[in-house]
């Protein structure tokens, strides 16, 4: 059936439910498409449910650092993963059908199947042809096809936080944020965890310094991490897989073989842009993802696109929110809203967790102040029981502006968050030495971190 809407919406993750709900009281005619059930990554198959696991660890992992220090069980505590993954499915179960109500109960039309662009207004959903005046894109993003034999082997981060029962030997195929949040918490769970990453550096969006650290907390803690280690193919061997690595130079080749008995996917997610046939509405796609203008337009006037699928922001939350937001107010009131990505702050949930914002290496390092602190002895971290802390903030030397912030440490998540409103609304390193903090905090720490 033909309908016309003012707004069609692609997508109900945090974008597509974000601008939904920006735009639903306008007495708009609106409607909503997914593939799959209502809510998007992050609240079913990302953040929220991986935030649960990784409290968990987090709770044992303290309990266990406290051991002879006063509080603790008698013997270390692992985390009992089939009641944990209980617990989590309750934060997901009745999560799509709130949503879909919620979208149902501001006059939404909500539909169900894989949307495709049949002309630059019409997206096609099963039998249906929804004329948009204005049409948001908010497809998200999947994992990245290797393109390696034995692909078909691989465990999905949504398959890992769906898995009843951990096995003994995990290998995590890439060195970023999935393979180190999910190793850390499977290795609280008692499983022996390898990280293989391509290149040299892991967790590259962060600062080096730091992660060096947080390198030696995971070793610590029993996690191997192996560098210049590109996985290139799984193999089924008796009961195991066996992953293949091959590293080559111009000098030397060096190949590995290591066996586990389930290999996760953390090697990198892309836009899913898989049907959506966006050429059919003149929509402009370049490295595969959705090209946006300030005004998250595409290169067709009506149709704007925010999220993992676009081609501008980190592919985070507080990204797509944002972008979500600057839609709405562009298709609500003309294009006079633009996306400023200034201080948005990342996490990673490892333990210690690590958290920036901004930039880690100067461009000009005469122009920039750089004060690097090893906080592992500090008070903040030692009564947690953790090992390692540090801290790092890059000042403009000129207007004593943070440029870039980078924690490690216990509450680092939180702590970051100073930083980031310091960052966007133009505050100076001194304005947050005259903060009055909350004593004593991993905050009332900023003060010596500047
Ligand atoms: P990331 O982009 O964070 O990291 C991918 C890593 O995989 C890179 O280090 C890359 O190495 C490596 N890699 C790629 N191919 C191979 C290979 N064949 N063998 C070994 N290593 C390989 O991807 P993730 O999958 O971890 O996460 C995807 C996205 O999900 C992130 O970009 C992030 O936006 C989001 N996310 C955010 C979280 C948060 O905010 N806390 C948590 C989880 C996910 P190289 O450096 O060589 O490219």
């Amino acid at each position: 059936m033909e309908r016309e809407y003012d707004i069609v919406i692609i997508g109900t993750g945090v974008a597509g439910t974000t601008l939904a709900h920006q735009v639903g009281y306008s007495g708009l005619n609106i409607a909503v498409i997914d593939s799959r059930e209502y809510g998007g990554t992050c609240p079913l198959r990302g953040c929220d449910p991986k935030k649960a696991l990784a409290s968990a660890s987090e709770a044992a992992d303290w309990n266990n650092r406290l051991i002879g220090r006063g509080a603790g069980t008698e013997s270390p505590l692992r985390i009992d993963w089939p009641s944990l993954i209980e617990f989590k499915r309750t934060f997901t179960e009745d999560y799509p059908r709130k949503i879909e109500k919620s979208l149902f109960e501001m006059g939404i039309d909500t539909y169900h199947g894989r949307a495709y662009f049949e002309d630059e207004n019409t997206v096609a959903v099963g039998e249906d042809k929804l004329k948009g005046v204005y049409i948001f894109i908010a497809a998200g993003a999947r994992p990245r096809k290797l393109g390696i034999p034995g692909e078909e082997y691989l465990t999905s981060s949504e398959e890992f936080m769906e898995t009843e029962k951990l096995p003994e030997r995990i290998v995590f195929v890439g060195g970023g944020y999935i393979s180190f949040e999910f190793a850390h918490i499977a290795r609280r769970a008692g499983c022996r965890v390898t990280i293989l990453q391509r290149s040299e550096r892991p967790l590259e969006q962060f600062d080096p310094d730091l992660v060096d650290m947080l390198l030696k907390a995971s070793e610590v803690a029993g996690i191997e991490v192996l560098t210049n280690n590109p996985v290139v193919a799984v193999e089924k061997e008796g009961g195991s897989l066996l992953v293949r690595t091959e590293f080559k130079t111009e000098s030397h080749s060096e190949t590995h073989t290591f066996f586990a008995d389930m290999v996760v996917h953390g090697a990198g997610r892309v836009p899913d842009l898989e049907d959506l046939q966006p050429e059919n509405a003149g929509i402009r796609v370049e490295n595969g993802a959705i090209v946006v203008d300030k005004h998250m337009r595409t290169s067709n006037p009506r149709v704007y696109a925010g999220g993992d699928c676009t081609s501008e922001g980190m592919p985070l939350t507080p990204v797509a929110t944002l972008q979500a937001r600057v839609a709405a107010a562009n298709v609500l009131d003309g294009n006079r809203v633009e996306a400023d990505y200034t201080g948005i702050p990342r996490a990673v949930f490892t333990i210690p967790p690590l958290a920036s914002v901004g930039i880690s290496v100067p461009p000009d390092s005469t122009k920039y102040r750089v004060v690097f602190r090893d906080r592992s002895n500090w008070y903040s971290t030692r009564r947690t029981g953790m090992e390692f802390a540090g801290s790092k903030v890059i000042i403009d030397k000129e207007n004593d502006r943070i440029m870039g912030a980078h924690i490690l440490g216990p509450n680092a998540e939180e702590a970051i968050n100073l930083f980031a409103a310091a960052m966007r609304l133009g505050l100076k390193a001194s304005d947050l030495k005259k903060v009055v903090y909350a004593y004593p905090g991993v905050c009332s720490d900023i003060v010596y971190m500047l």
